[in-house]
């Protein structure tokens, strides 16, 4: 039975930006059990993989939804806050419609983060896009894999 939604990459998908995953021995052993329903909200938003990197500037992902930051891509330049927007709204409608309460995220995403996230090229405190309407709908979060600072 289905226990929490996980992100794709933390359970050997190679769903990263750069076509990798990294994977986490003990979800990828609740994965085999069928405990988890892996999700990649950067595919769901419509970005492809591999894609360019993007960062934070001016706020983290709840700075994003009250419109004080955005999501710009780290090569061209453009902001692609609306792919990251729509990824996390696509991940809500999955959680709704199973009833899902738990979450496990991959740390320093701009999608995913839980506590770690990249704002004007540094490591800060702050959640992802995703991480952070999962959080207003009463999801618990447990952030895996933090980003070395
Ligand atoms: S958006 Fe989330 S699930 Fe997708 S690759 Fe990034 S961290 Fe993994």
């Amino acid at each position: 039975m289905i226990k929490a939604i996980v992100s794709a990459c933390l359970v050997g998908l190679r769903t990263r930006y750069d076509g990798n995953s990294s994977p986490d021995p003990e979800l990828l052993e609740m994965f085999r059990r069928g405990e988890l329903l892996p999700l990649c909200p950067e595919q769901l938003g419509g970005l492809p993989t591999p894609r360019e990197p993007f960062e934070f500037v001016g706020g983290d992902g709840e700075a994003m939804l009250k419109g004080q930051a955005k999501l710009i891509g780290k090569r061209t330049n453009t902001d692609g806050s609306r792919f990251f927007i729509r990824g996390a709204q696509e991940v809500l409608k999955v959680v709704k419609f199973l009833n899902i309460k738990k979450a496990y995220l991959k740390e320093g995403s701009p999608s995913c983060g839980v506590n770690w996230v990249h704002v004007d090229g540094k490591i800060v405190k702050g959640c992802g896009v995703t991480a952070c309407i999962l959080k207003m709908h009463g999801v618990e979060l447990e952030g895996r894999l933090p980003p070395k600072k």
